[in-house]
């Protein structure tokens, strides 16, 4: 029987959608590997650097920009992200899936992006918030974050869900049960392509 080369599942979906979520049970369960993106935010109470997130400065960051070592990046909430070629390139290339939560512009990235091994590996989805008031509700119980950041991340979020027409599936959030279901079985569904197999 041949082997086959990683999914690359690229994860989208508005702050509060419940994404992030999705995508750690599944490196927990470790059906796939979780890339852990560079970010020059500061770290929430609670997360941890190289586990959540590399923490970065901003010299560090533009330093590894400039190196050409992201695979893609973007402003987001006035602060940069971005997924470091290493997170990825080897594990799919090793037959491990890699899953990757990030925004609209850095999905837009890697669908333009020109590597055959990253354009044979990805499919994307979105995850969308079951309604308005229901995103509202996750992004104040969060308890972390400040009126104004709040604020400022509904009116993004808002902007972000114009932007799931674009992407190969559309996963409209229930319960938390029903959301991994249906988003292990796309990646299932994805395993089983035939134009995967090496
Ligand atoms: P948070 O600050 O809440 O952890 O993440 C804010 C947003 O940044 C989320 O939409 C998340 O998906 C996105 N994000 C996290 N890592 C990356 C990344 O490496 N690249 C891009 N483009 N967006 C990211």
């Amino acid at each position: 029987m041949s082997a086959r080369t990683g999914v690359l599942l690229v994860v989208s979906g508005p702050s509060g959608s419940g994404k992030t979520t999705l995508c750690r049970r599944l490196a927990d369960e470790q059906a796939a590997h979780h890339s852990i993106s560079c970010t020059t935010r500061a770290p929430r109470p609670g997360e941890i650097d190289g586990v959540n997130y590399h923490f970065v400065s901003r010299e560090d960051f533009e330093a590894r920009l400039a190196a050409g070592d992201f695979l893609e990046h973007a402003l987001v909430h006035r602060n940069f992200y971005g997924t470091l070629r290493s997170e990825v390139m080897g594990h799919l290339a090793a037959g491990t899936d890699v899953v990757m939560d990030i925004d609209v512009q850095g999905a837009a990235q890697v669908r333009a992006c020109g590597d055959p091994a990253i354009q044979r590996a990805r499919v994307d989805l979105f995850v969308m918030p079951p309604s308005e008031s229901e995103l509202y509700a996750r992004l104040t119980g969060r308890g972390t974050d400040s009126e104004e950041t709040i604020a400022l991340r509904m009116t993004n979020a808002l902007e972000e869900m114009q932007h799931w027409p674009r992407y190969t599936y559309r996963l409209l959030s229930a319960t938390r049960e029903e959301d991994y279901l249906r988003f292990k079985a796309v990646l299932t569904a994805e395993q089983l392509r035939v134009s995967r197999l090496t």
